[in-house]
């Protein structure tokens, strides 16, 4: 078997685990930045749908490459208020909404022939000056615009939190973003139902704090490499 699908298969049978008894199941996003699409096919072929890219030109050569692949495309890379519109028209969902102004755009630019765009709101957990994302007291300004917006589904938060080693240490950005999303959920009346958290260094603490989708490269595609189509 190709290593690519041991590890796959090995990241499959980890996040059951690590779900066990637990009553909300755990999406696999298999975030493919810089891989070629013939991995993609790869784990297509193992029954993979979820499929994560960062970077918008090398993701709209992929897709062109797969169209004729059934694949749920996610886009949680950084976003320039100038590539809303290829990313509005070409993604299923967007991880990445960092300003109300982004998501505006993009239900400007949804073509009314699809299904409203998924989002995710990034929060910046740790007000880390190189990253992105809405800090937490921020985030209840945001939401009623956004679930006026009909062209968007607001479907939860999503976060990068600082690296630590241990799970102990890396649960506990997890657990905050966990209990924001809590308290949204009251405050508006909402069911926002997805929690963006995990990776491939913390999936383990962000299963434990009810992560409902984990974003996996490095665990499944091995070391990145440089960008390649
Ligand atoms: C690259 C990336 C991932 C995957 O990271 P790995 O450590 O390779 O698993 C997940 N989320 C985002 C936003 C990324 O940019």
């Amino acid at each position: 078997m190709l290593p690519l699908l041991q590890r796959y298969f090995a990241q499959q049978t980890l996040i059951a685990n690590l779900v066990g008894e637990r009553p909300l199941p755990v999406r696999l996003l298999a975030v493919s930045k810089t891989r070629p699409a013939n991995d993609v096919v790869a784990l297509y072929k193992a029954g993979q749908r979820d499929f994560g890219e960062n970077y918008l030109q090398e993701a709209l050569k992929k897709q062109q490459l797969l169209a004729n692949f059934d694949i749920t495309w996610h886009f949680i890379g950084p976003i320039q208020s100038n590539k809303t519109r290829d990313i509005s028209r070409y993604f299923s969902w967007v991880h990445s909404v960092d300003r109300l102004k982004v998501a505006v755009r993009l239900d400007q630019q949804r073509p009314i022939n699809l299904a409203p765009l998924n989002i995710c709101l990034q929060v910046n957990i740790d007000e880390e000056d190189t990253k992105s994302g809405f800090y937490l007291d921020e985030l209840s300004n945001v939401i009623e615009p956004i679930l006026a917006l009909k062209n968007v589904n607001l479907r939860g938060l999503m976060a990068i939190p600082k690296a630590h080693k241990s799970t102990d240490e890396q649960r506990d950005g997890f657990k905050r973003l966990a209990q924001a999303q809590e308290k949204i959920n009251k405050s508006f009346n909402i069911q926002l139902d997805t929690l963006s958290m995990g990776m491939s260094g913390d999936l383990e603490a962000a299963i434990a704090e009810g992560s409902t989708m984990v974003r996996i490269g490095t665990a499944i595609f091995g070391e990145r490499v440089k960008n390649t189509v």
